[in-house]
């Protein structure tokens, strides 16, 4: 019997030696241009940045992600990886080698369309919105979806009042709306009328920051602009929060968030994940998209992150996952590490207090819309 103790270590040792992974080959990565690279193995979420040398066990699969900084655009992997899309997987059965080439991005130019009929003081607060959003959210030239190099974007507004649709024949009778693009740049189209721009209508200024967002979505995504509750919930909860920011006004998201019939539009909650049925349950249970939108950051807080660092997760992160032919539900769980269908059923605990997924106010729009590292 006294023999057995050290019997039992001498067996432990030999186990683990025998059983202990060891590194087999090492993956060996750089960068051209300035981002970086990510790595994950297996079915983790958790993106790890590369040191610049890993090392994995014979045979297993590496996903790469690449991670440009600011004013940086992802072009292409090269050495043992290839393509395009952001995310590529390599299986690690030798030694490795992978680069991914960033290109330094241009911003993309504003130029202005104001009709004589818009009265001066909103002509200023459209150029003083965006050259504000230009600095506190920049957007990068990109090529579009179906292949056009995206390099500017043109703003047309004009009074409905005074004048019937004076650009229709370069932009045709769009009214508030990013609208197609014309000769590589993106149309954005602010249409007023006279009632829309009392001084007590906030919508005005508002609708100037919901435009430019879904300019940074599309610069971020390339275009695949899907789901409609996030790009629509996310461009509405931006307006309202730069309105909250900028113009001191908290009622405004307020509003947004009291107007919803929780329980009914839970119960409907795939409606809004396309425009035309979207449209129709907003009309019968009001817009639950900026509420859904704030839940998600709730509840990736609550997995762990900090409040800019959710921000950045669903209003930055997942367009830049959009950056590819990926289905958006696929993206939604790589970028969250949560299942559509998981968060839908998670939002019912929310709609007891649904002021309380408001952000702090520490939140300021430059803390999370910045592209960074
Ligand atoms: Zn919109």
């Amino acid at each position: 019997m006294k023999y057995l103790f050290p019997i039992i270590i001498g067996l432990c040792i030999l186990i683990s030696c025998g059983t202990e992974p060891s590194p087999l080959y090492t993956l060996n990565t750089s960068v051209n241009g300035e981002g970086q690279i990510g790595y994950s193995v297996g079915y983790t979420e958790k993106i790890i940045i590369s040191s610049g040398e890993e090392q994995f066990d014979k045979e297993e699969s590496v996903t790469l992600t690449a991670i440009p900084d600011s004013g940086w655009i992802f072009s292409s992997w090269q050495g043992d990886a290839s393509g395009y899309d952001l995310t590529t997987t390599i299986t690690i059965n030798d030694e490795k080698f992978v680069r991914a080439v960033f290109n330094k991005s241009p911003n993309l130019k504003f130029e202005y369309n104001i009709h004589s009929s818009i009265p001066d003081d909103y002509e200023t607060a459209i150029k003083d919105i965006i050259s504000n959003l230009e600095i506190i959210a920049p957007v990068n030239e990109y090529v579009g979806r179906f292949g056009p190099l995206i390099t500017g974007v043109a703003v047309y507004s004009w009074l409905q009042d005074k004048v019937d649709y004076p650009y229709s024949n370069e932009i045709g009778r769009t009214e508030q709306c990013i609208c197609g693009e014309v000769g590589g740049k993106l149309v954005m189209s602010l249409m007023q009328e006279e009632q829309w721009l009392s001084e007590t209508n906030i919508h005005r200024f508002a609708l100037i920051a919901h435009e430019y967002f879904h300019v940074y979505q599309l610069s971020l995504s390339r275009d695949f602009m899907s789901s409609m509750w996030m790009v629509e919930g996310q461009a509405a909860t931006i307006e309202a929060l730069y309105l909250r920011e900028f113009f001191n006004d908290s009622d405004y998201i307020e509003n947004f968030i009291n107007n919803v019939d929780y329980v009914k539009a839970i119960e409907n909650i795939e409606t809004y994940e396309e425009y035309e049925s979207a449209y129709d349950s907003f009309g019968k249970y009001g817009d639950i998209t900026i509420f859904m939108n704030l839940v998600l950051t709730k509840i990736l807080q609550s997995n762990g992150l900090n409040e800019i660092a959710s921000f950045k997760l669903v209003f930055n992160t997942f367009w830049l996952e959009r950056n590819g032919d990926g289905n958006w539900k696929t993206d939604f769980k790589t970028t969250f590490g949560l299942d559509v269908y998981t968060f839908y059923q998670t939002l019912n605990q929310y709609i007891d207090d649904p002021l309380a997924v408001l952000p702090s106010n520490q939140i300021e729009l430059s803390s999370f819309l910045e592209l960074s590292k």
